[in-house]
């Protein structure tokens, strides 16, 4: 079993400790490529399926050259079973445009233990502050260089949010269009439950195609759940019986306050979280 694992696409295993990519990659440079996180449980890479069709998608918008899935499988194989044994892990996977010049992409895979911050987040839920992303809902649409919905190295902006949070004293953001819709938060999706129905914002809005929501809309039919993609203001997020920020490694965090109001927490307790677990685990 190691305890963090690197490799190249090709299925070599590196070194963490030595240098990998090179200074001028432009990934490195400009934050011009693409990602994927996965979470590895039960020695096997969750919702890999879902997770290769985005970085796809992804690599697409970006111009990138298509992802050839049946080599990232195989290398996500590889490193699963270097990473050994059933306890869970976060896996990366990278692809940038490469170096300056070089006209071909980087490729790499990177497996290391979840941090304690998820854990804890698992176990207590979070506290949100709900911040404006500075776009329209229309940005995806109008300006389709924004690059909305893929999945980009870019994510400098995200991480200012959540700096932004942790100096105010609180776990996580949820992002508002500049009309005060609720888009997304800077690593998860927003889902809530209004009895049992779950909704959340449509993809078109804005927001990225989360593989977690989706494997969870794809199961709730058979649990006696109904699912809406619908606008939603944070007001709808007040009044819900549930909130939760869902994502691969964290899978659903329960939104316990929203801007200092307390929210229900109490019907539905656990319910979501479970399926949650039970529609990543058995996606493909
Ligand atoms: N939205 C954003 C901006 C994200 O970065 C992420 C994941 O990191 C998600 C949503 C959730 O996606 P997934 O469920 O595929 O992890």
């Amino acid at each position: 079993m190691a305890d963090r694992v690197l490799m190249t696409l090709d299925g070599e295993v590196r070194d963490l400790d030595a240098p990998l990519v090179h200074a001028d990659d432009i990934g490195v440079l400009r934050g011009d490529g693409v990602f994927e996180t996965l979470l590895v449980r039960g020695g096997r890479a969750c919702a890999m399926e879902l997770h290769l069709a985005r970085l796809a998608s992804s690599a697409e918008a970006l111009a990138l050259p298509e992802p050839d899935r049946a080599e990232w499988r195989a290398a996500v194989d590889l490193a699963v079973e270097k990473w050994g044994g059933d306890r869970e892990g976060v896996l990366r996977l990278v692809y940038t445009r490469g170096r300056e010049d070089a006209g071909s992409p980087t490729a790499f895979l990177l497996l290391t233990p979840v941090p304690e911050r998820v854990l804890r987040t698992r176990r207590e839920g979070v506290s949100v502050v709900t911040l404006e992303r500075g776009y329209s809902v229309d940005v995806a649409r109008t300006a389709p260089w924004q690059l909305i919905g893929a999945k980009t190295l870019s994510y400098a902006t995200n991480m200012a949010a959540l700096r932004h949070a942790e100096a105010l004293g609180v776990d996580d953001v949820i992002y508002t269009s500049s009309e005060g819709y609720v888009l997304e938060g800077p690593r998860s999706t927003v889902v809530i439950a209004r009895g049992r129905t779950l909704l959340t914002p449509p993809a078109e809005m804005g927001v990225l195609p989360g593989t977690t929501q989706q494997a969870l809309f794809d199961v709730a039919g058979d649990h006696d759940f109904a699912v809406r993609y619908e606008p939603l203001r944070p007001a709808d997020l007040i009044v819900a019986d549930g909130v939760w920020l869902v994502s691969s490694v964290s899978r659903a965090a329960r939104v316990h306050t929203l801007d200092g109001h307390p929210l229900s927490v109490r019907s539905l307790a656990g319910t979501v979280e479970e399926l949650v677990d039970k529609a990543v685990d058995a996606a493909s």
